[in-house]
């Protein structure tokens, strides 16, 4: 379920007449949901703040992957499995072997 935040357009400092929720409040709603007009608690007009939505689920490693993101998993002191490597990366990082640490830098300039 994305997560929508909105504001509060009719106060002025904060902690002022505000609501209970804040000046700024996040609100869990279905993509299909009209964007709200009114806050759900003191009913005091709200805008939207954010057009797209961000989702709160977890991404799978390869989708990070994907991403271009580097997941690293703690396996033991001091090694850590690379759960998103690419060809060529070691599977396992050492963090005393230099040769197994991921491109790190291959990946941002790709
Ligand atoms: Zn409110």
């Amino acid at each position: 379920m994305p997560v929508y935040e909105y504001e509060h357009t009719n106060q002025g400092k904060p902690g002022e007449g505000s609501c209970e929720r804040g000046r700024i409040f996040e609100v869990k709603q279905s993509m299909q949901d009209a964007a709200l007009t009114r806050c759900p608690h003191c009913k005091a007009p709200v805008k939207r703040i954010l057009s797209a939505p961000y989702i709160s689920s977890q991404k799978s490693n390869s989708e990070l992957r994907d991403l271009g993101f580097t997941k690293l998993v703690k396996r033991d002191d001091g090694v850590y499995e690379n759960v998103t490597r690419r060809d060529g990366e070691s599977r396992y990082m050492h963090r005393d072997k230099p040769e197994t640490i991921p491109h790190l830098h291959k990946t941002i300039s790709d």
